[in-house]
């Protein structure tokens, strides 16, 4: 039987820097990362179905009535879902799969998906994350000061989570990020089968060997 795929969902609040991580993280690994369906307008060099799937609120809707999503939610006045059967088939496939999501999206999957591995990306300050909401250019004032209100309020769903990575620098938070997959790999609820496998195999040596 083909193992499946470990599920990683990476969260956090805004300008923590959840995007750099997981593009740095799909460098250097086999993972595959979700792309998610949003309703909000393209930001220059965003591309439709790399970035996201652009589609207009009724699309979103009807995609919410046909149960396509494996969570949604709203997020600063616009839709943003996983759709579902790509990820079930991927997981099923054995593929390690990403998803980049908010907070409330985070938690729905946890209700559905428990066996997933739920990771809290934390900006090294509060400081540091108001810098990086506005070196990131991209919101008015109002929507600035949204985020800002909403990253302090969203910290502490830090312990809903099983881990919380400190992104100090990209490159130690991967490496956070890598090891907590090797040990997620290696437990032992994971790997029943395996560890039946090998059992049954060491009988049978000590039986007829
Ligand atoms: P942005 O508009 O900056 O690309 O994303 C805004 C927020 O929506 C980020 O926190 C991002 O992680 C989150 N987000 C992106 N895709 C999804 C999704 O499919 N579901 C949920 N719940 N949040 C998402």
């Amino acid at each position: 039987m083909k193992k499946r795929g470990l599920l990683l969902v990476i969260s956090g609040p805004s300008g923590a820097g959840k995007g750099t991580i997981c593009k740095a993280l799909l460098d250097k690994n086999e993972f595959w990362l979700s792309v998610s369906a949003t309703t909000r307008q393209p930001r220059q060099g965003e591309i439709h179905g790399k970035n996201y799937y652009f589609i207009s609120r009724d699309e979103f809707l009807e995609k919410i009535e046909n149960d396509d999503f494996l969570e949604y939610a709203e997020v600063y006045g616009n839709f943003y879902g996983t759709p579902k059967s790509n990820v079930i088939q991927m997981l099923e496939n054995g593929k390690d799969v990403i998803l980049e999501i908010d907070i409330q999206g985070a938690l729905k999957v946890k209700e559905v998906f428990p066996e997933g591995v739920f990771i809290f990306i934390l900006p090294p300050s509060m400081d540091e994350l108001k810098k990086r909401i506005i070196k990131r250019g991209s919101e008015t004032p109002e929507s600035l000061m949204t985020r800002f209100k909403s990253a302090y309020k969203e910290i502490n769903y830090v312990s809903k989570y099983s881990y919380a990575v400190v992104n100090d620098t990209v490159e130690d938070a991967v490496k956070k990020i890598e090891s907590i997959v090797i040990a997620e790999r290696c437990r032992v609820d994971r790997m029943k089968d395996t560890i039946l496998n090998s059992k049954e195999e060491l009988i049978h040596e000590q039986l007829y060997d």
